[in-house]
């Protein structure tokens, strides 16, 4: 059997400036608002041709599944199957994003996957038309396939770009759990939980405005996060205390993204860290605009 690997693509992190949870739908879904960016801490997603019409999938990580239940896998298979594509597929992850941390590797991995097929296959399929596709297979999905800074609305499946946020540092920390996004959708009472100001989140992003970013992000699930797992809430304050300008939780949690124009200051917050979580990075944003 002829195994060519043809292409790579990195599939980044993000993290959240702010999430915000308007209303619960009829569908099931939370209609939510929130602005992600990608972040230079990536999977590695290399792809394989091979002869025969089906997919294999494999990854170093214990805790990812090597089969169908691979986000990877459903993302090639339902990419073969809208396209009517006869052909076969090797997907090899190599996962440096932690799993079940709230940074959406499953996503990245996801998109990392359509972007690489269509091009390796010479589908055509367009940006905006692989967004919209892409939404079928997760709310962070759509995001993942266009990178860089958006504001996502709908369930996440609607994308509006946004300028990236000024040059910066971010430490990322995750504490030694990991939480699914379902299991804290269910717990928000939208009587109480509090709104961050995405409009204001968005005024710095068009200002530049460093310290109006740090002021205004903010994430609503912190509300249903924090009392359960008050770790992740000892982090965000940890950060606060060491010298980060802005910290919350991406996604559902548990990681906690703390914000800094200075890498004296990261590192600060990052050895005031270290001991308490045995998972903690120093990153860049990843714009390649
Ligand atoms: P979510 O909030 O949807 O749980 P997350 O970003 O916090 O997302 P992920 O690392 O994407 O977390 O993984 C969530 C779950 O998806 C885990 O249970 C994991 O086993 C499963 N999974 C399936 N495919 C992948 C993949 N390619 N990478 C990581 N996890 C995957």
């Amino acid at each position: 059997m002829g195994v060519e690997m043809v292409l790579f693509e990195r599939a980044p992190a993000k993290i959240n400036l702010s999430l915000d949870v308007l209303g619960k739908r009829e569908d099931g879904f939370h209609e939510v608002e929130m602005i992600m960016t990608s972040v230079d801490l990536a999977d590695r997603v290399e792809l394989y041709d091979i002869n025969d019409d089906k997919i294999e999938v494999s990854t170093d990580n214990q805790y990812v599944p090597n089969d169908e239940g691979n986000l990877a896998y459903k993302a090639a298979l339902a990419f073969k199957n809208t396209y009517r594509l006869h052909r076969g597929i090797r997907i090899n992850i190599q996962k440096n994003i932690p799993v079940s941390a709230g940074l959406g590797g499953g996503s990245s991995d996801a998109a990392a996957v359509l972007r690489g097929l269509n091009r390796m296959w010479s589908v055509g399929v367009s940006q905006a038309e692989l967004v919209e596709f892409s939404s079928e297979l997760g709310s962070d999905v759509p995001f993942c396939i266009t990178g860089n800074t958006a504001l996502g609305t709908g369930h996440g499946e609607k994308i509006r770009t946004l300028p990236s946020p000024p040059p910066c540092y971010i430490v990322l920390a995750k504490p030694d759990i990991g939480i699914s996004t379902r299991h804290i959708f269910p717990r928000v009472n939208m009587d109480t939980i509090p709104h961050p100001d995405t409009e204001a989140v968005i005024q710095s992003l068009e200002e530049k405005d460093f310290d109006k970013l740090c002021q205004h992000s903010g994430n609503a699930l912190e509300d249903v996060t924090f009392p359960l797992y008050p770790e992740v809430k000892q982090i965000r304050d940890k950060m606060l205390e060491t010298g980060a300008s802005g910290a919350l939780m991406s996604g559902s949690g548990p990681t906690v993204a703390g914000l800094t124009r200075h890498f004296s200051k990261a590192k600060r917050i990052y050895n005031g860290l270290r001991g308490f979580c045995n998972e903690v990075y120093i990153v860049q944003l990843l714009d390649r605009r």
